[in-house]
């Protein structure tokens, strides 16, 4: 007897620095409410170079597939889901196990439910000829968009939730973006389309391809820290009275810091950024200018529509982004360029 049908996936297999291997593992098969996806394209996220150096800091389900942005077609599916069919094209949310009846994905807010578990950490991702999905995750891709791009929905949705959903910017607002990675960059853009008037880029001096890369993104002005003052920069901008939304895309406490020094009293700080280290500074003028500090997490269905359409428009255009789209067997190379700073997206498309 011949044993099950065997694929090629990036499994990151044990709880230490490097423990990330290509590996033939069982083809998924589909199940109930569950599809079976070919992927076409996903692109590689920090959080799965951070889980190759085991510098996550969540809660990692070994041995998992990694990879949560993606998109392909319906190879196969389960009883009883209903509107897909095979060949179909399409992108898939990030949230492959919720609680349907905890209060939040009740509310519709499934992105904040305690018991969500991901692709890639808690749940085999896509970084695999195939992955499993729940029929709820998925987007139909318009007409036209190439899975190249379609890979890279779930990042611009990072930034679309940050910065429209939890974040308020009008015309002609003076918006400071910290951290210029994958994330900082789209969300630099995304307030460019919300009409921001200036849109400030700030990095560290090693960063400073990213910067330039973020200028064609949308930014105005690029500050590199050591070399410019973030605060004295955004104060030369509108009335000079500070930046009206400061996102922190960089996650690490000196990025808090300086955002809460550059916000404009009443304003507001949106942190998408990670960092597990205590902050180790007052936040008292967080206090003293009623600056509002918002959290930003996931995104949900009408971000995924939304987006998805913006994408195939061009008016949202995140290819500037991706340096390298590879085989899957390349994923190392890939992993190690980004860690580098030389790369700054990778898309892998399975063979
Ligand atoms: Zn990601």
């Amino acid at each position: 007897m011949s044993g099950p049908a065997l694929m090629p996936a990036v499994v990151h297999y044990a709880l230490r620095a490097g423990a990330v291997e290509l590996r033939e593992v069982p083809l998924p098969a589909p199940g109930p409410g569950k599809e079976l996806l070919r992927v076409r394209g996903v692109s590689v996220c920090g959080s799965d170079i951070h889980q190759y150096h085991n510098t996550q800091s969540w809660p990692v389900n070994i041995p998992v597939v990694l990879g949560h942005e993606f998109c392909g077609e319906v190879a196969a599916i389960g009883s009883g889901v209903a509107g897909f069919a095979p060949g179909d094209r399409v992108a898939s949310e990030t949230a492959a196990e919720i609680d349907p009846d905890s209060p939040q994905t009740r509310a519709g807010a499934y992105n904040l439910d305690p018991r969500r578990r991901g692709f890639g950490y808690g749940i085999d991702g896509a970084m695999a000829r195939c992955v499993r999905v729940p029929a709820r995750c998925l987007h139909r891709l318009p007409d036209g968009l190439p899975f190249e791009l379609a890979a890279l929905t779930e990042p611009c949705c990072v930034a679309y939730q940050a910065v429209v959903v939890n974040s308020r910017v009008r015309p002609g607002d003076v918006v400071a973006v910290i951290g210029p990675g994958p994330i900082g960059l789209l969300c630099a853009h995304v307030a460019r389309m919300c009409g921001a008037g200036a849109v400030v880029l700030a990095g560290l001096v090693q960063d400073r391809p990213r910067l330039q890369l973020g200028l064609r993104m949308g930014a105005s002005h690029t500050v590199e820290a050591g070399e410019q003052d973030l605060a004295a920069v955004v104060a030369s901008l509108g009335d000079g009275g500070g930046a009206d939304l400061v996102v922190d895309a960089a996650g690490a406490s000196a990025a808090l810091q300086q955002a809460i020094a550059c916000v404009r009293p009443g304003g507001q700080v949106t942190k998408v950024g990670w960092g597990p280290q205590p902050l180790g500074f007052s936040i008292d003028p967080l206090v003293q200018k009623a600056v509002m500090l918002q959290g930003s997490f996931s995104h949900t269905w009408p971000v995924w529509e939304r987006v998805l359409r913006l994408l195939a428009s061009g008016q949202l255009d995140p290819r500037p982004l991706v340096s390298r789209v590879a085989a899957l067997a390349e994923w190392r190379s890939c992993f190690d360029a980004m860690a580098e700073g030389s790369l700054t997206k990778a898309v892998l498309v399975p063979e």
